[in-house]
Formats: structure tokens, sequence, C-alpha cells
């Protein structure tokens, strides 16, 4: 016997549906990168959306055919979101800092059609136009007066909208990212219709973003970096007012936040940074958050702790593109408010706890067949499951799933008796010495709190008797002369003294990936000559 309600599925215009309907004069702000600002609110993205798809209608795009773009946050962007998956499209955010070849490759494998870009990448489309050889359509977001680019609001102008979403199946495709591929060739991940409402009915909910009809939004995490952590979609099932800014400068960040009424933001650890460091120098308090969620890379605690102290919720998140991205999300625990501050920003230093829809698990590092107890003690791969992890990864051939239907996510955790994953390291870079295995992570994070050093970054190097052993390679600050033997006698009472560091080198840059995490390949690259002292 089936059950007896009724047939819905979900589909991402029924997300701008409901916004537009029950948060229709919900504003949406933007800063844009001359400066000038825009407003308009969720009806008038929905409208536009409707013109968007009805002018790719008109050149000729079809369903599940690819629509890229290249962009930064703005509320034209937010129209594509909505308008390329409302005619049946995918669309494909590009990371504008990628490398050369990267773009080259994904815009060709993705095949897109169009490339919808924002005037400062002008230069880029300018040098990979010949190497793309898919892309029939260039549009500009925002071209500045004089260009004869086609300018998107022309563009979207000359279509009426009325126009009825077209009919996609639930299981149908809206997005591609692609990871931006620290290894081999990047891989894209495939969002659906139905995955992507999953992930932001979940997201939106109190053990994650926690919004409510009154939350203000200014996500600093770029939508062309995992789908903007779901926010874009997330924010239009909640009806909240979004603020967006086409650049990232932090007068320009705290100034909307001030002046918007912002009360949520979210963004990689070192958008913190440059909050922190523009307060400080120009004598600023700390902008008026009611939550700041921070992701992509380890929270350090002194930025936990000093959010905190503003009176600001932390939300440490930890996900993946794989993952739509939202994994775990580190809210208030049951006994929050029983906790000491140094008790909180120890917790909040972990990466929080998986939201309904995600399963964790941790197998051993040499074992796979063997799940580790959660017992918060031992590490190992931490894998996941649910509706909105990826099965199969974009034109590939077989699953990405183990035998038994669980992702692996290439990083190592710890899983605590109270749900809480604690991300110890990534599977290539732990460090395996005498059979036991030192996180790289955690070295260089207890090396960065060091008042002297700018940043850290550790790898095991190959060693005759122990396997491998750790060498740090640090950044002093400008017009530090800190030395390899006092961050050496500063670890000692961060590390466990078998975890030291063989060698201390210092260095003048430490190589990034394009979303900003250390390259431990490049660096390993850099010192595949390195012998060990
Ligand atoms: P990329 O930035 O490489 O394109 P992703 O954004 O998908 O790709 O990166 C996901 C990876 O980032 C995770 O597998 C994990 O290693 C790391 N990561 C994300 N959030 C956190 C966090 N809060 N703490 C530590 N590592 C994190």
């Amino acid at each position: 016997m089936l059950g007896a309600m009724q047939d819905w599925d979900l589909l991402v215009t029924q997300v701008i549906d409901h916004a537009a309907r029950e948060a229709s004069t919900r504003e949406i702000v933007t800063h844009w990168a001359d400066g000038s600002e825009t407003r308009t609110d969720w009806a008038g993205i929905r409208r536009d959306a409707l013109k968007m798809a009805q002018a790719l209608e008109a050149l000729g795009i079809r369903k599940g055919d690819r629509v890229a773009s290249l962009a930064m946050n703005h509320s034209r962007h937010l129209v594509s979101w909505y308008g390329v998956a409302g005619m049946g499209g995918v669309l494909h955010t590009i990371n504008p800092r990628l490398f050369e070849d990267q773009l080259e490759y994904i815009a060709n494998h993705a095949e897109d059609r169009v490339l919808i870009y924002d005037a400062a990448f002008q230069p880029i489309v300018d040098k990979m136009k010949d190497r793309w050889t898919t892309i029939e359509h260039y549009i500009c977001y925002d071209p500045p007066e004089g260009s004869d680019a086609l300018a998107f609001e022309d563009w979207i102008g000359a279509q009426d909208g009325n126009y009825e979403w077209a009919k996609v199946d639930e299981r149908d495709p809206c997005m591609l990212c692609y990871t931006s591929g620290t290894t081999g060739n990047p891989k894209g991940v495939l969002y659906e219709h139905r995955s992507t409402v999953l992930h932001a009915l979940a997201a939106i909910q109190p053990p994650a973003f926690n919004f409510d009809a009154s939350s203000v939004m200014l996500p600093v995490v770029p939508m062309f970096h995992a789908a903007s952590w779901g926010l874009p979609f997330a924010g239009g099932m909640a009806g909240i007012k979004f603020v967006f800014s086409a650049i990232n400068e932090p007068a320009v960040l705290c100034d909307l936040m001030d002046r918007e009424g912002v009360t949520d933001s979210a963004g990689v650890p070192t958008v913190w940074l440059a909050t922190f460091q523009h307060c400080d120098a120009n004598d600023r308090p700390l902008p008026r958050l009611r939550a700041a969620t921070i992701g992509g890379s380890a929270a350090p605690k002194f930025m936990i702790r000093r959010l905190m102290e503003a009176g600001i919720r932390v939300q440490h998140a930890w996900g993946m593109t794989e993952t739509s991205p939202i994994g775990t999300l580190g809210g208030p625990t049951w006994d929050w408010d029983q906790l000491t501050l140094d008790q909180k920003v120890d917790k909040a230093a972990m990466q929080g706890r998986p939201i309904f829809g995600v399963e964790l698990r941790t197998v051993d590092l040499e074992d796979p067949t063997k799940t580790l107890p959660r017992g918060g003690e031992t590490s190992g791969a931490l894998q996941i499951r649910g509706p909105w992890v990826i099965r199969r990864y974009f034109k590939a051939d077989e699953d990405a799933l183990t035998p038994d239907g669980w992702f692996d996510t290439g990083d190592v955790a710890i899983l605590h008796p109270d749900g809480t994953m604690q991300i110890t390291d990534r599977t290539k870079d732990v460090i395996k010495s005498g059979g036991e295995w030192i996180s790289s992570v955690e070295l260089e994070n207890a090396a960065a709190g060091h008042p002297a050093i700018a940043e850290a970054a550790a790898i095991g190097m190959p060693h005759p008797k122990w396997d491998e052993r750790p060498v740090l390679f640090c950044i002093r600050k400008e017009g530090q002369s800190v030395t390899a033997d006092d961050v050496t006698e500063y670890l000692k009472d961060h590390v466990a003294k078998w975890w030291l560091p063989d060698a201390v080198e210092f260095v003048d840059d430490i190589p990034h990936t394009a979303t900003g995490k250390i390259s431990k390949k490049d660096l390993r690259d850099r010192f595949s000559d390195y012998r060990l002292p």
C-alpha cells in the first residue's frame, strides 16, 4: 500500500517561487566593483530569472546544456542561479582564480555553451577565448561604458518574462562545480534539483545556518566556490535579505555590514583575519553580527575566541564540493551555557556535528574495511554518505564510492562521542613516523600561533629509521627575527615531543591552491631534493 500524500518534486524553481511569493520585498543589495550599489528584491530576482530562462532558450540553449559564469557575488549572478536551472540548464560556476590550464580544461570538459562574466575578468576571457572550444556566446554582467560586450541587462531586457519554468525531473542536474584538483585534473560535481533542495532545507535549520526571516546575510564565500556553501538557495528558502559585494575588501565589507544591518556572514579563515586586521588598523569594533560561519579550512582558536568575545556565535563548518558542500557545522551544544570560554573555544575549534542528511564514519587508514569506534581518540579516514553527497564525478565511468556505498573524503578525522567531528589532516598529508601518525595540520596550526610566524606548513620527509619525519616550513612576519630553535622551543608546549619537527626552515612564500589552501603537493615538489639534517 502506498501513502496518500501529494506529489511534489523537489525543484530549485520552487525555492525562487516561494521566495518571490512569501518574501517578495525582502531586499537583495549589491555593492558593485565600480563602487555603485543597486537594490532589488526576491520578486525582482524571480522576474529577471524568468527573462533569463527565455533569453537562454532564444539562444538555442536546451535542457541539460551547461551555462558558465565567471563572476563574483552580486544580484545578477543570483538571477543566473535560478534562471539557468529554471530553463532546465546547468549552471557551471567557474573559479576565476584557477590557473590557465585548469580554466581551459574545465570549460571544455563541461562543454559550456555560454559564458557570462564580470568585466573585471575580461582579461581572462580575452586570454582564454581561443582555447575554449565549446563556448558560443559571451555575455558581460557589468560592461563598462563604451564596451562592445553584450550586457546582461540588455540581453534579458529584450524578453517579456512571460515564461513557465521548464518541466524537469527532480533528479535532473541544475549545477556543476569543479574541485580545484590539487592532484590531476579538476573533477566536476553535478548537483541535482533534489539534492540541492534537500541541502538547502537542512542548511537553514538551527543546527546549521539558523536562518529566520530577520536574517541578513553577507556571504563572503564566493558564488564560484562550492556553490557559496549553498547559501543562494538556502537564503531563498528562508526569504532572508542578502547583501552581496563584488569586491572583497575588508573596508567595504565592514561598511556594508554596519550600514545594511548584516546579521550573518560566512567565509574562509583568511577573510576573518583580514577583517580583524582592518578593524585593528582603523580602530573600529568588529561588525555586530549574530553568527559567523568559518569553513574551507580549519579555523584557528585565536580567531574563534575573538569572535566569541565580541558576542558572535561561531559556526565552524566542514564540507567539500563533493558534499554540496555542508557536512558538519558547529553551533552551540546542549551543555553550551555551562562551558567556560576556553572550553567553548576548544569545542568550536573542532569541525562541528553532522546535520540531518549526513552520515559520517571513520575507517582504519591502512585497512579501510575496519570501521573505527567513535570514542574521540582514534583518527581514521573520514567517509560520508547522504542525499547531497556525490555518487559519481561528471563524465566519469564509474561511481566514486567504496564497495558499500560511502564517499571517502580524503580527510583524516576523529569522531567524538557527542557527535563532534575533528579534522586532523588530509590522508595524503598525514605524516607517518614509526608506525604512528602525526597531524601536519596540528603542527602548522600550533606553529602559526607563534607571534612572529605569519604562516607555516608541515610535510613528511623520508627517514631511514622512522619512515617519515616532519619538516616545518615557516614564513616570518615582517620585521621579525625568530630562529628555528625558538619555534621548536615554542612547539614543545603545544604538541607531543615525538611530533616536534626534525627541521624548521624559513621560506619567503608557501604555495597555495586556487581556493587559498596550502598546496602540499607543490611544496613537496619544490623540496623534492631536500634531505633531513
Ligand atoms: P577545494 O577548496 O580544494 O576546491 P573544497 O572546497 O571542496 O575544495 O575543499 C574541501 C576540503 O577542505 C575538505 O576535504 C577539507 O580537507 C578542507 N576543509 C573544509 N572545511 C574545513 C574545516 N573547517 N577544517 C579543516 N579542513 C576543512
